[in-house]
């Protein structure tokens, strides 16, 4: 989430702050008694915060928190992930909800009480109130199972570096955890607390992470005719690149590459023999990602045979777009305006240009990614923090969706929550 967005996401109902008391939202009365302790167990997580794939501590308390409301987790799956099954016994649709569990190696100055005790690494994407809510959603439906199918909980490692899912679904999640359809959700400052933003089609870009390697002969600055100069190749090949968009991209899609790194060179009298460049590429569309990358690789060429350079490149990471399925984002739309009201449910909103390697899950299964909103200061800002209001709210809307989709066994009809006074 390192992008400012395009345009304005302000439109729709705005509430004021402490929204899970307005009479609008109506919470599920037994996740709403949950409050306290998803509140407890979201600054817990805030506090001791860990990296992608270093999440032992925060998956081991999932695990056992699990196990204490009578589920069986299977830890370790894509090396910290866990999930577990809370199954209804009667035949039904199985149905996946996510949460992600890292931080970011970056610095805590949201100065709360509950700050991390990590130097540089903070939760500031909110991934610790995704898994406290998720575990709240446990709770109560490990207790009051749904009338038929199975409820999946994924509790992903390794968000941040877009290689947790991959990692989960390459130690066989989609055989060990079968899903019909997945569900995530993230909170969203861009978005009014109250505020739910749930799209059809391609919500958040994919991504493409490249590396450049330029091979050269490196020489004195003076002899530059006895050298094949690396840098003089690399800094043609930036500025190649930042024209692809511009020459290559039918002007009615989205997309963008940036070079974020050039470095070549240690002395102002020697020509290196080598320079590496580095950068993302973002698209909504897949093929648009792989335009754009081929474009790249022809850059490559082209400049290699101007320069007499070998010209290398590859790819690092890669997230494809996630995209939601119409019958997907209808659903989690319809538990949405359940919880927050018709009103405060945008479908229409423009995608936003962050990446999640949820994408992989709906490349899986259909599905939706939702934003729910919350005031606090933009993800990755070191002031950042979750908001704890959020947390019943976010919890309600899961276990609404479970109900909406797959019933209710117990005699624990839900009720609406009584009117504010
Ligand atoms: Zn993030
Ligand atoms: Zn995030």
């Amino acid at each position: 989430m390192d992008l400012e967005p395009p345009l304005s996401y302000g439109h729709g109902i705005c509430r004021p702050r402490g929204f899970a008391k307005d009479p609008l939202v109506k919470t599920v009365p037994a996740i709403e008694a949950l409050h306290p302790e998803m509140t407890e167990w979201r600054r817990d997580f805030h506090r001791h915060p860990e990296l992608s794939f270093e999440e032992t501590r925060t998956a081991g308390l999932v695990a056992q928190r699990l196990r204490d409301f009578g589920l069986d987790p299977v830890e370790g799956i894509g090396k910290t992930g866990v999930a577990a099954v809370i199954d209804s016994g009667k035949p039904g649709p199985s149905l996946a909800l996510r949460a992600d569990m890292d931080a970011l190696p970056m610095d805590d100055r949201g100065g709360k009480d509950w700050h991390s005790h990590t130097a540089g690494v903070a939760h500031t994407c909110g991934h610790d109130g995704h898994t406290a809510a998720l575990l709240g959603v446990a709770r109560h439906l490990a207790a009051h199972p749904p009338a038929s199918g199975r409820v999946v909980l994924i509790f992903q490692p390794a968000e941040e570096n877009g290689l947790g899912a991959r990692a989960m679904i390459d130690d066989g999640l989609l055989d060990r955890f079968p899903f019909d359809e997945v569900y995530a959700f993230h909170n969203m400052p861009l978005l009014a607390p109250g505020q739910a933003g749930v799209r059809t089609g391609p919500t958040l870009n994919g991504y493409i992470v490249w590396e450049i390697a330029v091979e050269g002969v490196g020489g004195h600055g003076a002899a530059f005719f006895k050298a094949t100069d690396p840098l003089q190749a690399a800094a043609r090949l930036a500025a190649e690149i930042s024209s692809i968009v511009g020459r290559y991209l039918d002007p009615a899609e989205s997309g963008l590459i940036t070079v974020c790194s050039l470095q070549a060179g240690h002395s102002h009298n020697v020509i290196p023999a080598h320079a590496t460049l580095s950068g993302t590429m973002r698209a909504l569309k897949p093929e648009v990602m792989e335009l754009l990358y081929q474009r790249l690789e022809t850059a490559c060429r082209g400049v290699a045979e101007l320069t007499g350079c070998t010209i290398a490149c590859k790819r690092l990471a890669e997230v494809p777009p996630c995209v939601n399925a119409p019958e997907g984002a209808d659903r989690a739309a319809a538990a949405c305006a359940e919880v927050l009201g018709e009103g405060a449910v945008i479908r229409d909103h423009p995608p936003f240009p962050f990446t999640d390697d949820f994408a992989l899950f709906l490349e899986a299964a259909p599905g939706a990614y939702l934003f729910l909103g919350q005031e606090s200061a933009m993800c990755h800002n070191p002031a950042y923090d979750f908001d704890d209001a959020l947390l019943p709210v976010a919890a309600s809307i899961f276990t609404t969706l479970v109900r909406q989709r797959l019933g209710y066994a117990g005699t624990h009809a839900r009720s609406v929550a009584p009117p504010s006074t």
